[in-house]
């Protein structure tokens, strides 16, 4: 039962009941922030905050576009976060076997400063982030206890206009690959991003810039397997990621 997100960001109001749910699932503190003069908030993840709805805008002609990114750990099927941390202790970050979540422990306390920066720095979408009181390095954990006993992570749960997937990897690369097919006609820029080696798949319209700087892998993130498959033709391509999952 190897699991995968699929986030449409089309339909994404930016209402932000998953970032707040988020906080509740998991018993966060709130993060206190002022108005910045823009729609996000607060301005990044932080130790207590494990999904930020990000907010970019641009002009198009005359045009104003908003462009909302709901973003979270991305659950690499061959996480580089793990690589770094098994450097200094083994354990600290597991990958778990039945829905391939990628879980950051109560060991990450004992990680030294050089562990989490590497962690940091080797993550191509910097995601982790290290509780300066407690030393916890913390980050999205696919609500792995709601999913293991048959529910959905609460910010799919919460999310009002299907923004938010979860489910199978098959079903949800299917809903994706569909879903994408459907936009191309409108958006002929529409991308899936980096699905051959994530596990949270999002799907954007347009350059991946007008929506945040981390979007695409900024970094190597299962190198092999891309590499791999570039080579292959894309009908190929495509049934074989669904069994590299
Ligand atoms: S997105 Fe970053 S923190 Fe999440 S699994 Fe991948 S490398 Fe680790
Ligand atoms: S709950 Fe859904 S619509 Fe609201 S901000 Fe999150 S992804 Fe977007």
């Amino acid at each position: 039962m190897s699991k995968t997100f699929f986030i449409d960001t089309t339909k994404c109001t930016a209402c932000r009941g998953c970032q707040v749910a988020c906080k509740e699932w998991h018993d966060l503190p709130a993060t206190e922030t002022k108005q910045r003069g823009s729609h996000q908030n607060p301005p990044d993840l932080n130790a207590v905050t494990y999904k930020v709805v990000r907010f970019r805008e641009h002009k198009d002609g005359d045009r104003v576009v908003w462009n909302f990114f709901a973003e979270q750990c991305r659950h690499c099927l061959e996480p580089p976060c793990k690589d770094a941390a098994d450097g200094y202790l083994p354990g600290a970050v597991l990958k778990d076997e039945k829905t391939g979540a990628v879980l950051f422990t109560e060991l990450t306390k004992k990680l030294p400063k050089d562990a989490f920066e590497a962690m940091a720095s080797d993550c191509p979408y910097n995601i982790p982030r290290r509780d300066e009181k407690t030393g916890a390095i913390t980050k999205c954990d696919m609500c792995i206890d709601r999913v293991n006993n048959g529910l959905l992570p609460i910010c799919v749960k919460t999310c009002p206009t299907g923004a938010m997937n979860f489910g199978e990897r098959e079903e949800m690369l299917k809903l994706a690959d569909s879903r994408l097919a459907e936009l191309k006609k409108q958006y002929p820029d529409a991308q899936l991003v980096d699905e051959t080696d994530v596990r949270v798949v999002y799907l954007i319209t347009e350059d991946p810039d007008y929506y945040h700087d981390f979007v695409v892998a900024q970094g190597p993130v299962g190198i092999t397997r891309q590499m791999a498959l570039a080579k292959l033709t894309s009908p190929l391509r495509s049934s074989i990621r669904r069994l590299i999952g």
